[in-house]
């Protein structure tokens, strides 16, 4: 145990010395290092010969990789390491199976961290060919592009500091400062009156969580599997409420016309979690931050 811990420490120590040297940008918060140093990372069969009426996948096809928009400071789910630049979480291990049902090795993905305020833009001019960025599919969003799935289904929770004990849920939010991100439909949601919550804005979850910690803030809200990634990297300072008052189904968002994309972006999902490739996912990563696995529903919705 103490060993371990060491190893942890030492571990923090190092990704800080390396951020501090990386002038820091857009990964995960200026050194933190994600929690269990051993990141998960799985390998998936690369199917060959696929041929699919997608403008998107063409374009991917001719240019010899894929681009996939993703989340990058959020631990367990979209984390890019300020040490290895490599990304790792569900998310991109969701991001990677589809790319090779779509026929591209992770050698021949392209990730892009993609903020969650501009992700209907980016998606809807191809700057990306997907997206797997914790994004809630909702009715609002499906004018503008189309999602596959839902593949996992969380909820809006708050995530504040330990020694906290006023805030026991969203209605003890009162008067407090709450800071969410834009774009996003837990800031929505929080906004509403009902909450009485003083809201601020960032356009990251990390600059939220720096603001929960030097005290500029009382709480962070987004979906719980995001604040409990944040809650494991620092135990001793920060937790999870635990009492979702959302729900939010994720989707893999593409170009609102490529239903043939779709369709295969549907099929991957479903093929992964029957052969057990999203279930192993899913204990490699989102498990070890404390988020039970709940077996997605299939078949996925098709239209
Ligand atoms: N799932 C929510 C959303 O799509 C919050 C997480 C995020 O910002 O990506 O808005």
């Amino acid at each position: 145990m103490r060993m371990r811990k060491t190893a942890t420490t030492a571990a923090v120590v190092l990704a800080l010395a390396a951020t501090a040297t990386a002038c820091g940008g857009e990964s995960g918060t200026a050194g933190d290092k994600q929690a269990g140093a051993d990141v998960y990372s799985g390998t998936y069969t690369v199917a060959k010969g696929v041929s699919i009426d997608s403008p998107a996948l063409k374009r991917a096809q001719k240019a010899g990789h894929i681009t996939i928009g993703v989340k990058a400071d959020q631990p367990f789910l979209g984390f890019k390491d300020p040490a290895t630049n490599k990304y790792s979480g569900f998310d991109i291990e969701i991001a990677k199976m589809i790319a090779a049902d779509l026929g591209f090795s992770e050698k021949q993905i392209k990730f892009d961290t993609i903020d969650s305020n501009v992700r209907e833009t980016t998606i809807s001019k191809g700057q990306v060919d997907y997206y797997v960025g914790t994004y809630t599919i909702n009715e609002e969003r499906k004018k503008q592009v189309s999602f596959a799935g839902p593949y996992y289904t969380a909820g809006a929770d708050l995530l504040v500091r330990k020694d906290d004990k006023d805030i026991t849920g969203p209605d003890a939010l009162k008067g407090k400062k709450v800071c969410s991100i834009a774009g996003s439909t837990p800031l929505q949601e929080i906004k509403k009156p009902q909450y009485g919550a003083v809201t601020s804005e960032m356009s990251k979850y990390s600059d939220c969580v720096k603001n929960l910690l030097d005290g500029s803030v009382d709480a962070v809200t987004t979906d719980d599997a995001i604040l409990k990634g944040y809650a494991a990297q620092r135990p001793e300072k920060l937790k999870v409420v635990g009492q979702p008052f959302t729900k939010e189904p994720y989707g893999v968002g593409l170009n609102k016309d490529d239903k043939a994309l779709r369709d295969a972006i549907t099929t991957a999902l479903e093929n992964h979690i029957k052969n057990g490739d999203y279930k192993k996912a899913y204990v490699g990563t989102l498990g070890k931050s404390g988020s039970p696995y709940v077996a997605p529903e299939t078949p996925l919705p098709r239209y």
